[in-house]
Parts: structure tokens; sequence; C-alpha cells
């Protein structure tokens, strides 16, 4: 397939620096082959990559990883972005970053900070991040950035463990001085997929944690953003992942492959070409595994002579490839899929388990034990 004569330009760049981080998240997003520190891209070539994608009319940067601040380079990265002139975020677990750093950060142009969380009770949030204090440090963190007057997002990822306390996690993130808290379900690829049964919440956690957020949103309404929304697996219909693959961000991993998505390289025949080798604009013009699934001409049915085609694209390309075992399928997250059933038990089945131990991404157990006591 050839790219559309109307191909509009990305909005986003996700740049994950690094994936090295210090947490050990059982749903992290990273592959379950981590990039290398050695392969990882210097911080000129990131420059270059930036000015290409302010270029190309990208508006937002999304400084990524892995944690972000793990790169000593990151204050030169971060200018390198002002100076592309590029609105910039910083996705971080707030470990590593001290009040100095933050303010030479914010000196070099950082904007917006997006500060993870795990939990609202500490010992809880620890084991899943897979650190002891990790908390707590998060939630010091969380002060300084509010001190230093940036912005501030709260992301928490929001499965078996910790879902029944969705409103006081929305609470915690006004009182931390948040502008936007983002609770986000657990995305099954990668990590994820490998604790499913250990993750999964049940259709009764789910069912609860929507209706408390419908009655807690008037509350903060012009003080406090919300997004929450139905996770797949108890959906109807799907979500348009990306708002489309290859239609409005890219992401460039550690090593500098350029992605459609942060999990694509889940899905097995994709090529995926790296900034070192091509310009960023030539990459999302012509990249294989842009063309593989951009717009509609890919489709098969029911969703080829869907009219919500266009709208929802099909829903999420690594999820038909992990229930359907094939990218190409309707995302089964649809109920005009006919795996939309079994997906719902799969999911069912794995809530109803009380296997709760994690297996952490890129962790041996010794390296786990010194980290924090697992139970
Ligand atoms: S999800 Fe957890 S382990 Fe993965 S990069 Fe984020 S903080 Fe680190
Ligand atoms: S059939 Fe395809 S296009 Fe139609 S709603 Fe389902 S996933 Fe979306």
């Amino acid at each position: 397939m050839s790219a559309p004569e109307n191909l509009s330009s990305p909005l986003g760049l996700l740049a994950e620096l690094t994936h090295r981080c210090p947490l050990a998240c059982p749903y992290c997003s990273n592959p379950l082959a981590l990039d290398q520190r050695a392969d990882e891209l210097d911080a000129a070539t990131w420059a270059r990559v930036f000015r290409e994608a302010a270029a190309m009319g990208v508006l937002q940067l999304h400084l990524s990883g892995g944690e972000p601040a793990s790169r000593r380079d990151l204050i030169e990265i971060a200018a390198a972005a002002r100076d592309a002139g590029l609105y910039t975020n910083l996705i971080t677990s707030g470990l590593g970053i001290d009040a100095a750093r933050l303010a030479r950060l914010k000196q070099s142009g950082l904007d917006h900070v997006q500060l993870s969380l795990q939990d609202v009770d500490a010992e809880t949030a620890d084991r899943i991040a897979g650190y002891h204090g990790a908390h707590a440090r998060k939630l010091a963190f969380s002060r300084m950035v509010v001190e230093q007057q940036l912005a501030l997002t709260i992301n928490v990822v929001v499965h078996r463990a910790n879902i029944s306390r969705v409103s006081a996690l929305v609470e915690t993130a006004a009182a931390l001085g948040a502008g936007r808290v983002e609770i986000a379900h657990a995305q099954y690829y990668g990590w994820a997929l490998r604790n499913r049964k250990a993750l999964m919440p049940t259709p009764a956690q789910v069912a609860q944690a929507m209706q408390e957020m419908e009655s807690i949103r008037p509350r903060y309404a012009g003080r406090l953003v919300i997004d929450m929304v139905v996770p797949d697996y108890y959906a109807r219909r799907p979500k348009a992942c990306m708002g489309g693959w290859a239609r409005r961000s890219l992401n460039v991993t550690p090593s500098g492959r350029v992605l459609p998505c942060h999990a694509a390289e889940t899905i097995p025949g994709l090529e995926f070409w790296s900034v070192r080798d091509r310009p960023l604009a030539e990459i999302w013009r012509d990249s294989p595994a842009f063309l593989a699934f951009r717009g509609t001409d890919w489709m098969r049915e029911p969703c080829r002579s869907c009219d919500m085609r266009e709208i929802d694209f099909g829903g999420c390309r690594c999820q038909a490839l992990a229930i359907a075992g094939d990218a190409a399928a309707t995302d089964p997250a649809c109920e005009l899929s006919p795996l939309h059933t079994i997906m719902r038990k799969l999911a069912e089945s794995d809530a109803s388990t009380d296997d709760d131990e994690y297996q952490y991404r890129g962790r041996s157990a010794a390296e786990l034990a010194i980290a924090i006591p697992v139970r």
C-alpha cells in the first residue's frame, strides 16, 4: 500500500529515551526484550529528530522511557526540544529528579510533567512498582513540580489490585495540585499480557469504578480534568487506538526504531525503519510498518463495510493479534467481532483467579528481592 495523497502530519512524538527504569511495573508498556544502554540514541541524534518532527508539524513531544531521568543528558535533550519549538511533556516515575535538576529542566524549556502513581496506599503502590519507598518519593516529587509551577498530570494504570480506589486516586491527584488525572486500564500485551491473570479486574470492579467516576466528576468540574474510559475487554466497541494507526503520532524507541504505537513490535513480520538511517518524514510517509494498517484498505469484514471504519479504524492491531492471533482481524473488543464473547470470557476467567503474584519487568528474582520483599 502506498501513502495516501492527503496524508496529514503527525501531531505528537513519543521519544522513548531509554528503557532503563528503577521500577519494574508488571504492566509496563516497554517490550519484553528491552533496548540496551549501549544502543541508545545520543542527544545530538535526538536533537536532529526533534527538528525533523517540528518541521513535519509535530506540536507535542513526550519524553518517556523507561524512566527518562535515567539519562544523564536529559537536560541537554529537553533544551533541544525547546530549541525545536516543541511543547515538551516529561513522563516520569518521579525517581531520579531532585529539586535542582527539575529547576534546570524547567529553565531548559520543560512545559509539563506527567507523573505515574501506582496506588494511594504506599505498601500496595510499592509492591506494584517493585520498589520499596517509591510512593513516598513520588509524592515528594509531585510537590516539587507544583512548587516550581510546572503543569502536572497524574497518571495511574488501574487493575485488580487498585481499581477499587479510583475515587481516592482522583482525590489524591487533586490534593497534589494536578490539573489532570488519567486513569488508564492496563493494556494486555507485553508485560501486562504476561501478568494478565494477576492484573485483570472483575466486571463488578470495573462497573463500580465507572459509576464512582461519574458521580465524583461534577465535584471536580473546572479544576481537575478526569480521563477514564471503559476498558476494552468489558467494552462493546473498540477505541480508535492511537487515533488510528499511523494517523496522528509516532514513537521512537531508545535505539531509534520508529513505531506507529508503543506495542507495534509485538506484531511479527512488520519492518520498522530507524532514524539512524532515514529522515523522520520519509519514515512517516513510506515505512512498511506505517503503511501496513494505515487508512482502511487493509480491513476485512466486518470492518470493511462498517460505518464506523473511519472513526475507530477497527480498534487496536496489537489487541487483535493478542486475542485473534491475527493483527488484521477486527479488534475483539468490538461486539461485531466473532471473538468478542471469547475475549470477555477470557477476561472474566482471569479476573476470577486468586493469582496475585506478579512477574516484574526486566528483573531477576534476586534483583527484585533487593528492591522490595515480595509476598
Ligand atoms: S511502567 Fe513502570 S517499569 Fe515501566 S517504564 Fe513506567 S515506571 Fe518504569
Ligand atoms: S466492525 Fe470494525 S469498524 Fe465496525 S465498529 Fe467494529 S471494529 Fe469498528
